[in-house]
C-alpha cells in the first residue's frame, strides 16, 4: 500500500495552500460578519482553473484527479468552509454529473462555461444542485416536483429548497419526476419560470447562498435531460459520493485549522503560572483530536483514491462522510473549550469553525440517512429489513 502523494499532487497542494492563505484567509472573518458571497475569491478561484478542477482540458478544465481535488478542498476548508461548500457544491454535484452523465452535446454546451464560471447573469456563476424539496429532505422518493413531457419538451414545475449557490448559479442541476420516474434536468438560471428567491438565513456557512428556487411552467428542451428519464436517483446517488469525500476534505482542512489556531493559543495563554498547553486536560483535548484528525485523512484520501480508480464508492461514500461530520463537530466544539471565553468570541475564528462544523452533519444528507446505508452493508445476507 502506498499512501504517498505523488510530486505533482504535493505541488499542486502548495499551490491551492498558497490560494487559500493569501486570498482566503485575510478576508474570511470579515465575509462571514457581513455575510457576503465571496465573489472576488471565486472570480480569483475561476481563472486559477479551481471552477473546472476535474473537468478535462478539453473543456477548460484543470483535469485533476480527485485526490488532488481533495487536497484543494482541504485548503480551502482550512480557511473558509463557505468558500468550499460553494466549490464544492460547483464540481462535485454539478459540472461532474454532466460529466459523467451528459452528452456530447452537453458537455460541450456547459463544461467549459461552468469552468470559466460563466452562465447567465452578473459576475462568477456557479452551478446549483436542486434535489430538497420542502417535503423532501431525507426522503427524496417523494419529489413533489414535475417534469411533464410536452413534444420535445419538458414543463417543470415545483419548488426547491436549500439551493446552495443559489443566487450566485448560472445553472441548476434540478431533480424532477417525470414519465419515467425521476430525472435530472439541466437548467439555465435565466430560463423563463425559473425563480430564484428567499435567501435562508443561517447559523454557519454564512457565505453561501441558500435559496429557495421556483420553477413555474418551466420548459426546456428534452435535449437538456440528463441521462434517460428515470435515471436521477442513480445520478443523485453518485454526486452525493463524490460530495461526500470533497465535503470531508473541507472538513479535514477545517479540523487541521482548527486544532493548529488553538493548540498556538495553549501555548500563548499563561493560567496558574504557565502556558495552559502544559496541563493535562488541555493535552488530552488536542491529542484526542490529532487522533481523530489523522483518521480522517486517511478516510478521505483512501475515498478519493477509490473514486479515481473505481469512479464510485458506494456505502464506503456514508462512511467518509459520517465520520468527518462527526469529527468537525467534535473537534471545533473541544477547541472552543481549550481556548476558553476567547474559543466563544466572534473576533477569534474559532467561533465561525464552529458554526460551520454544525452544517456538515446536514449538508450532502443528514447522518442517520447515512449511519442507515451503513447499517444496510453490515447486515447484508442476513434475514433483516434494513430501511429508512
Ligand atoms: C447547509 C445546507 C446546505 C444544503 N445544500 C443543499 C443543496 O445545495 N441542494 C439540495 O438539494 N439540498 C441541500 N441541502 C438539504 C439537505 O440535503 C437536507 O437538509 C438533508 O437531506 C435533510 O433533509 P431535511 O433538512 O428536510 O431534514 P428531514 O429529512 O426532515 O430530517 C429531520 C431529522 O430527522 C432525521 N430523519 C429523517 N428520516 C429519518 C430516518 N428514516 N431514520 C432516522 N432519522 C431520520 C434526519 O436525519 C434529521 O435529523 C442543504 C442543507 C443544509 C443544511
Amino acid at each position: 500500500m502506498d499512501f504517498a502523494l505523488s510530486e505533482e499532487q504535493k505541488m499542486f497542494r502548495a499551490m491551492f495552500e498558497d490560494f487559500s492563505t493569501n486570498e482566503i484567509a485575510p478576508v474570511a472573518e470579515a465575509l462571514d460578519h457581513e455575510e457576503r458571497p465571496p465573489t472576488e475569491i471565486l472570480e480569483k478561484a475561476a481563472r486559477q482553473g479551481f471552477l473546472g478542477a476535474t473537468l478535462p482540458e478539453e473543456h477548460l478544465g484543470a483535469d485533476l484527479d480527485f485526490v488532488s481535488y481533495a487536497l484543494l478542498m482541504e485548503a480551502l476548508g482550512r480557511d473558509c468552509l463557505s468558500v468550499a461548500v460553494s466549490l464544492g457544491t460547483h464540481v462535485s454535484l454539478v459540472a461532474m454529473s454532466i460529466l459523467r452523465h451528459g452528452s456530447e452535446a452537453q458537455k460541450e454546451a456547459y463544461l467549459g462555461m461552468l469552468a470559466a464560471g460563466g452562465g447567465s447573469g452578473p459576475g462568477v456563476r456557479l452551478g446549483a444542485f436542486g434535489l430538497t424539496e420542502p417535503d423532501a429532505g431525507s426522503d427524496t422518493s417523494r419529489l413533489q416536483t414535475r417534469a411533464g413531457a410536452d413534444g420535445e419538451h419538458y414543463v417543470i414545475d415545483g419548488v426547491k429548497t436549500w439551493v446552495a449557490n443559489g443566487e450566485m448559479a448560472g445553472l441548476l442541476l434540478v431533480f424532477a419526476e417525470a414519465p419515467g420516474g425521476m430525472t435530472a434536468f439541466v437548467v439555465p438560471v435565466d430560463t423563463d419560470g425559473v425563480t430564484v428567491g428567499y435567501r435562508e438565513p443561517t447559523l454557519g456557512l454564512r457565505n453561501v447562498p441558500f435559496n429557495t428556487v421556483y420553477l413555474e411552467g418551466c420548459r426546456v428542451p428534452a435535449a437538456n435531460r440528463l441521462g434517460e428519464e428515470g435515471e436521477g436517483r442513480e445520478i443523485a446517488d453518485a454526486a452525493g459520493q463524490r460530495m461526500a469525500v470533497a465535503l470531508g476534505a473541507a472538513a479535514l482542512g477545517l479540523v487541521e485549522d482548527s486544532l493548529e489556531v488553538a493548540a498556538r493559543f495553549a501555548t500563548e495563554r499563561v493560567q496558574f503560572g504557565g502556558p495552559i498547553a502544559e496541563k493535562q486536560a488541555i493535552q488530552n483535548l488536542v491529542a484526542e483530536s490529532a487522533i481523530e484528525a489523522e483518521a480522517l485523512r486517511y478516510l478521505v484520501y483512501h475515498g478519493a483514491w477509490r473514486l479515481d480508480q473505481a469512479g464510485g464508492l458506494g456505502s464506503q461514500g456514508s462512511v467518509v462522510k459520517a465520520f468527518a461530520a462527526r469529527v468537525a463537530r467534535q473537534v471545533t466544539n473541544r477547541m472552543v473549550q481549550v481556548m476558553g471565553g476567547y474559543g466563544y468570541m466572534e473576533d477569534y475564528p474559532l467561533a465561525r469553525k464552529y458554526r460551520d462544523a454544525r452544517a456538515l452533519g446536514l449538508i450532502g444528507g443528514a447522518t442517520e440517512l447515512h449511519l442507515v446505508r451503513i447499517a444496510e452493508r453490515v447486515f447484508e445476507g442476513w434475514d433483516v429489513e434494513i430501511a429508512p
